[in-house]
């Protein structure tokens, strides 16, 4: 009986391979089609017609589709309308879910490109373009990888769902956090969550660290520059706020390790940027300044903390710092205003999904697979807290140190080698191949 179910099973993944195999020019000729239609973000362009594509496809392979516009979520408006896709199909009998979720929007081209950011050119083995790995590639290979599990007639289990969702470079609030809040990413809708995001062809990407922003400001007390004792200086004080944070808090954060497998390595300790940074008159004046004493210093922090620091932490140590100087300090004031934040999420190692892409990666690339996690976050986020869903990794093609840089690409190989190993998962996930 085992071996009757190992022959099936062999026999419905080298037919779906070879039909992926045979449909490289569709995909390729996809990832065109996707990277031609510039949703860029901000402001968020062409969310509409980047969703009908994707949705008018499908349709045709008998899925059933949902357009859905977070209407009043943040950043939707008549003129930049934040709409999703959610394309559904179901199985012949009971089994499990599959959701593809990948993210429609790219960020702005910016300067540097030898090629033109919206037309897809092929070159080298590979398609070139604004969002060529993060991700439309990644959602061309779910795409292709679904419909060749179709056009084989493979019967499967449960069910299979593709998602082309708005606004993930921004926060994803009127994308996958808006849909998972009506249900679209749990259970029992959903059972299994694979995001193409581009974290390399033979990795798994389990999770990501946790961000906290925040703006300080130091307040002091105008008065004339050429007699600052009059006044308080906001900018000397935000010098000691930060005086203290490279003696103190820096040594300390270079000490904490995660257990988590963030890739690039430098990402496994916590981290602390300073994202701006501005005191006094304000800039973009071309006259001369006139003399005063600053009243007011801004910073904005980007902290990074690991699965192993809790939230109230991270923050405390800022607050600690600044009540400190206060307390130490004459006319030492300030303010702390919260801006962002996200927790860190991390799916086991020994998840349904892991186990699935483990195992299909290991079979098409003949390479042992690599657990990740992520330095900065995506919507994996919100399938975990929202939706309260664990079975969820990023899985796709393309090289993660390319996103968001000139001339990205991704590779043709990578693309049809992420289509395989996406379309036999399915398969085991859906519980099609324990028949
Ligand atoms: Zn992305």
């Amino acid at each position: 009986m085992a071996d009757d179910v190992t022959a099936k099973s062999d026999t419905s993944i080298e037919k779906v391979s070879r039909r992926i195999e045979e449909s490289r020019e569709e995909l390729i000729a996809l990832t065109q089609e996707l990277i031609r239609i510039p949703t860029v973000n901000p402001p968020g362009d062409a969310y509409r017609p980047c969703a009908e594509l994707v949705g008018e496809r499908l349709r045709k392979q008998g899925f059933s589709i949902e357009y859905l516009r977070a209407e009043g979520a943040l950043g939707d408006s008549d003129r930049y309308p934040r709409t999703n896709v959610v394309a559904r199909i179901e199985g012949e009998g009971p089994g499990e879910t599959v959701h593809f979720n990948s993210h429609i929007d790219v960020v702005e081209a910016g300067k540097g490109w030898t090629f033109d950011p919206f037309e897809g050119t092929v070159a080298d083995g590979r398609v070139y373009g604004r969002g060529a790995c993060d991700m439309k590639g990644g959602l061309a290979a779910s795409i292709i990888a679904v419909e060749a599990l179709l056009r084989e007639g493979i019967p499967f289990r449960g069910a299979i769902e593709i998602s082309g969702t708005v606004d993930e470079e921004s926060g994803g609030y009127a994308g996958v956090a808006w849909l998972a809040e009506r249900g679209y990413f749990s259970k029992p809708r959903v059972d299994h969550v694979i995001i193409p995001e581009p974290l390399n062809v033979d990795r798994v990407c389990l999770g990501h660290r946790g961000v906290w922003w925040a703006e300080v400001e130091t307040l002091g007390r105008i008065a004339h520059g050429s007699m600052p004792f009059l006044g308080v200086s906001a900018i000397r004080n935000m010098g000691l706020f930060l005086d203290l944070i490279e003696r103190e808090l820096y040594p300390e954060l270079d000490q904490r390790r995660t257990q988590m497998p963030v890739e690039p390595e430098g990402a496994r300790n916590s981290t602390l940027n300073f994202n701006s940074l501005h005191g006094g008159q304000a800039e973009g004046f071309d006259g001369l300044p006139s003399a005063c004493v600053a009243d007011s210093c801004r910073l904005v922090l980007d902290r990074r903390f690991l699965i192993e620091e809790p939230l109230e932490q991270v923050r405390g140590e800022i607050e600690g710092l600044l009540q400190r100087l206060r307390a130490e300090v004459p006319d030492f004031e300030y303010r702390l205003r919260e801006l962002w934040s996200v927790l860190p999420t991390m799916t086991d190692e020994d998840a349904p999904v892991v186990k699935a892409l483990d195992e299909e990666i290991r079979r098409v690339l003949g390479k042992e697979p690599q657990h990740i996690a992520s330095p900065g976050t995506y919507d994996q986020k919100h399938v975990a807290r929202i939706g309260h869903l664990h079975d969820c990794v990023a899985y796709g093609p393309g090289v993660l140190d390319l996103a968001h840089q000139p001339d990205e690409w991704v590779g043709i190989d990578d693309m049809v080698a992420s289509a395989k190993i996406m379309a036999a998962a399915t398969l085991r996930l859906t519980g099609t191949l324990r028949d």
